[in-house]
């Protein structure tokens, strides 16, 4: 038992002669990182047993973007692995103890899951940092603004926030809690209906889960992707197959992990590491799959949805790539401004999908703005993402950060002028320098491609010109979010009614909570996670009509 609670479990249940729960055996990986022991599969996961693929010959190197050493080899998927997945998800779904199970008692078993990851989130996060690159202390804030960080850290009084614990980890607890509460509360309606007199008639709705669900997340935030869908699609009582992404799949293995703790039954969870070519597409191809929730590129959001229409026409969620414009008027709290719109482009090293992909800062404040900003972004610490001192750490994966070393080039050679960093860091690892152009225009490559890194792309529109400047932020096939900030009420409400995008924050930006359903417009995608919202993607409505 790795935690205290764990171990004083374990002495009861024994004691009273119990086994002392689900069993699982295994042979995790086990390093000492972070000053602590944390271990973790690298096999498929089918039916609550940790399995080798059918073709053991083509593994996955999971690489630390921090120095580029191997992690360990993860078993990669193939066509009869995701076969096998969907098959042992189905027989759950049709004839196992999950669909028996009452809704509440669904709610319990996700609320356990989540008491387990809170247990375990020290070694959650530093696994996400080994893994991803993501920053397991906070630390945007203390060169940005101690007062009004755009993350806080409150070392010293106790409690020690951080970015991996606080944003990946925290965040996906939360997804888990909040989705086990709506177990409970799935309901229909009473319709009225006309009469089939002299008879009468009553019409109900009832609200059922779907069937298998395919899943298929990204590398930006590991867990996170995974907490907000399959929380979801679980509360709906569906069964799940999902694939993470290649490059950062051990936070779902260690959730696999701690599902069979929590005492999910077998086939309801089955996740699969493996390529999007042939794990990715077995999915999305499987007749067997009623459902398929997807975050990725647009591209490949193309792609599935196509083959989910050619497959058996299953239903599709898509969460894609966004170029998310922020607009900042001359009447803004400037510090406010600079802090956020930092925040905005620069948290989780760019590599997040409602970054600011453009600046539009109104002419008057123009300097001033990108002056305060520059001397900020200067004293970025960049470094290892488990030393508590960084504030920045590796991009995720190295064709990645060659796509924003090449990226910045472009902006050069289209005449952007580059007013800090552009360039890969010169040190081990997969670093880029938080990068920062200005007098960018709207036909520049720059302006119009999400980079999903680092990079703050800024333009400026003439004082008073609102119209104009949302003509431009809506000019785009993204619509995934948008920020605005101004003291003026009616011009930040004005924004929010004219910008095309799932998401509008005003003197914010970043701030998504379980609570508030989470999407795009356009080519961002279509469908939901988060919120209420977010359980109708997994759920059909079937209508029942009584006469009497
Ligand atoms: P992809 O869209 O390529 O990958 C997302 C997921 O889809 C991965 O698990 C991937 O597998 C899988 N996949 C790839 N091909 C297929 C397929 N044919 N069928 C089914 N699944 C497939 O995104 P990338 O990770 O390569 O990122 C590229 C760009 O996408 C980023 O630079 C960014 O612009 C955008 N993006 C947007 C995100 C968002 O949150 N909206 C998140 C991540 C990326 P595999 O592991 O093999 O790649």
């Amino acid at each position: 038992a790795t935690t205290f609670d764990e171990f004083t479990k374990l002495v009861v249940t024994k004691s009273r002669g119990g086994s002392g729960g689900p069993k699982l055996v295994f042979t995790p990986i086990q390093l000492n990182v972070n000053k602590r022991d944390i271990t973790f599969a690298n096999q498929l996961f089918i039916n609550n047993e940790f399995v080798d693929a059918s073709d053991t010959s083509r593994v996955l190197r999971t690489i630390n973007p921090n120095d580029e050493s191997v992690i360990c080899s993860v078993q990669s998927a193939t066509k009869g692995d995701v076969d096998r997945a969907v098959k042992a998800a189905n027989d759950a779904f049709e004839s196992g103890e999950w669909p028996l199970m009452n809704a509440r008692d669904r709610g319990k078993l996700m609320f356990r899951l989540a008491d387990l990851m809170e247990q375990h989130k020290e070694e959650l996060a530093t696994i996400e940092s080994i893994d991803s690159g993501a920053v397991y202390t906070l630390a945007i804030k203390t060169h940005i603004d101690s007062k009004l960080s755009v993350c806080r850290s409150t070392r010293g009084s106790g409690a020690v926030y951080t970015l991996a614990i606080k944003t990946h980890i925290g965040m996906s607890i939360d997804t888990w809690r909040y989705f086990a509460g709506w177990c409970d509360k799935i309901q229909g309606s009473t319709i009225p209906i006309n009469n089939a007199r002299p008879n009468r008639n009553l019409s109900f709705t009832k609200k059922e889960p779907i069937g298998v669900c395919g899943i298929i997340t990204p590398w930006n935030y590991p867990l996170m992707m995974v907490s907000w869908k399959m929380a979801a699609c679980l509360a709906a009582g569906n069964t799940v197959v999902l694939k993470p992404a290649q490059v950062s799949p051990l936070t779902a293995l260690k959730l696999a992990e701690l599902s069979v703790y929590a005492g999910f039954p077998p086939g309801v969870i089955n996740i699969l590491p493996g390529t999007g070519s042939v794990c990715g597409q077995a999915i999305a191809d499987h007749p067997l799959v009623r459902k398929l929730g997807f975050t990725g590129s647009t591209p490949i959001g193309q792609t599935i949805m196509k083959s989910c229409a050619e497959s058996n026409m299953k239903r599709v969620s898509l969460e894609l790539g966004g170029k998310s414009p922020l607009i900042i008027f001359n009447d803004a709290d400037l510090d406010r401004a600079v802090r956020h719109a930092m925040g905005a482009v620069f948290f989780n090293k760019g590599e997040n999908c409602i970054a600011a992909g453009r600046l539009f800062v109104e002419q008057s404040i123009h300097d001033q703005f990108v002056s305060r900003v520059l001397e900020e972004t200067k004293k970025i610490k960049i470094g290892d993402p488990l030393d508590r001192s960084t504030s920045h750490g590796p991009q995720n994966h190295r064709a990645h950060l060659e796509k924003l070393v090449e990226y910045a080039q472009i902006g050069v050679k289209e005449g952007a002028k580059l007013v800090y960093g552009g360039a890969q860091v010169d040190r081990p690892g997969l670093f880029f320098t938080p990068t920062i152009f200005t007098a960018v225009t709207d036909d520049m490559y720059i302006a119009r491609e999400e980079s999903f890194g680092p990079i703050m792309i800024v333009s400026t529109f003439p004082d008073g010109d609102v119209d104009g400047v949302l003509r431009r932020a809506n000019a785009t096939e993204f619509g995934l979010a948008s920020g605005v900030f101004t003291r003026d009420i009616s011009k930040a409400l004005y924004v929010t009614e004219k910008v095309n995008a799932g998401t509008c924050f005003v003197n914010c930006y970043n701030k998504t909570d379980v609570a508030a359903p989470f999407g795009g417009f356009k080519q961002s995608g279509f469908g939901k996670d988060l919120g209420q919202e977010a359980l109708n993607e997994y759920l059909k409505t079937k209508t029942i009509t009584i006469e009497y």
